[in-house]
């Protein structure tokens, strides 16, 4: 396709000024005039009031319109994301991810994060899983296929796609989960040394939820001789860590029973002779009810309670709900990791579910720590949308 080819946004006078500080989405209402016919995921121009360029983009239809994938008037072609991609392997390495010894999972693409919105890319030792969040990103896959491999080289050894949950479910598309490439294999994968094994197909989204790396790491760092209690504990991260750390026993909680058979199968990768663990299938809310005095170290990390900000309110009762729980039965002198991955949720917002949580039990709580993302999960300084997981590590007396 020529240059010229690509179809036409204008903005309304004024609605050029967010692009103007890089922020890489356009809301629909921001639009005075478009080309017809512009089809989802269709790249095109956009040009200010007075037919200035400003972006290129991918169309959609919803209240984010266009996802600017370069703010340059060139087309975005198969070498440029092949210099994109390796622009983000490149700072991947430059901060010690690629080939380390302990550590071989970690993102290579972040989204918006990573300037390349609507696309997830996690790497598994060896095998990369796409999660397309735009239907933009989504026509492109074969382009982008190709720049990994290039990019990866002889450290890939497999592509799976898994985007059927993913994408705008108003597109006309059908996407189904599966290989683009290779064979997956089944190797466990390495995270600070500890082993994982990850279900790419059934498990949640990606397989595993790597952003949590670093806050594994401090849970090991406070788990000597604790009674610890991993709640929404997924395929047993925390619960790994705890051990490592020398914890004096950990229970791993999920309502998920295919979660809670991997946890298990983690724990004895990693501890074959270890009994110190127990995963429990169960509502983390009905067996807090139990918990009373029972553990010295908390970890609460649920799922987004909020996806939409119209749910927002319901999503910090729910916080605070949690946390008043975890606050009022925990034994004294204990510590709680409390997290919010909805991107709904400001930092201040969780902080102050947290607070109203703690003021009712009336303990005395001092805060520790304020965990985020790791530096694989980067927030671009233009889309402070993008800083999603925010966390707290709390003393309780
Ligand atoms: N901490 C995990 C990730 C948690 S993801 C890790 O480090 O890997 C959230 C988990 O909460 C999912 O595994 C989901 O099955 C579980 N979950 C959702 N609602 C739940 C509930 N009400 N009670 C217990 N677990 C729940």
């Amino acid at each position: 396709m020529g240059q010229n080819n690509f179809k036409k946004i204008i903005l309304k006078s004024g609605k050029d000024k967010s692009l103007r500080r890089y922020h890489p989405w356009v809301f629909s209402g921001a639009i005075k005039k478009m080309d017809e016919n512009i089809r989802e995921g269709e790249l095109v121009k956009v040009f200010d009031n007075k037919a200035e360029f400003l972006a290129m983009g991918h169309y959609q239809i919803g209240s984010i319109a266009i996802r600017v994938v370069s703010f340059e008037d060139r087309e975005p072609n198969s070498e440029f994301w092949f210099e994109k991609i390796s622009d983000l392997f490149e700072y991947r390495q430059k901060i010690g991810l690629i080939d380390s010894e302990s550590t071989n999972v970690y993102r290579l693409v972040h989204a918006e994060g990573d300037g390349m919105p609507g696309l997830i890319a996690d790497y598994y030792n060896g095998v990369l899983v796409l999660q397309f969040h735009s239907v933009g990103m989504y026509l492109i896959r074969d382009v982008l296929a190709e720049a990994f491999k290039k990019v990866l080289g002889d450290r890939l050894v497999a592509i799976y796609d898994k985007s059927k949950k993913t994408l705008p479910y108003k597109a006309d598309i059908e996407p189904e989960n599966g290989l683009i490439f290779g064979e997956l294999n089944d190797l466990p994968v390495k995270e600070h040394n500890n082993f994982f094994n990850v279900d790419f197909e059934k498990g949640q989204k990606t397989g595993f939820f790597i952003d949590q790396r670093e806050n594994r790491k401090l849970v090991e760092k406070y788990s000597s001789g604790k009674k610890v209690l991993n709640l929404f504990g997924y395929s047993g991260g925390f619960s790994v860590y705890a051990l490592r750390g020398k914890a004096s026993l950990v229970h791993t909680v999920d309502s998920s029973k295919p979660a809670i058979k991997q946890a298990d199968e983690n724990i004895k990768l990693n501890f074959p002779d270890s009994s110190s663990h127990e995963a429990i299938v169960a509502d983390a809310f009905d067996y807090l009810e139990t918990a009373n005095n029972k553990y010295d170290l908390i970890i609460l990390d649920p799922p987004a309670f909020a996806k939409h900000h119209n749910v927002l309110h319901q999503a910090l009762q729910g916080y605070k709900r949690l946390n008043a729980k975890a606050i009022e039965c925990i034994l004294p002198g204990g510590i709680i990791f409390t997290f919010s991955c909805s991107q709904v949720v400001s930092k201040e917002n969780f902080r102050k579910s947290v607070f109203v949580a703690a003021a009712n039990s009336g303990r005395s709580v001092r805060i520790l720590y304020q965990l985020t993302q790791p530096v694989d999960h980067p927030i671009s300084i233009y889309h402070p949308e993008g800083e999603y997981l925010k966390g707290l590590v709390l003393y309780v007396e």
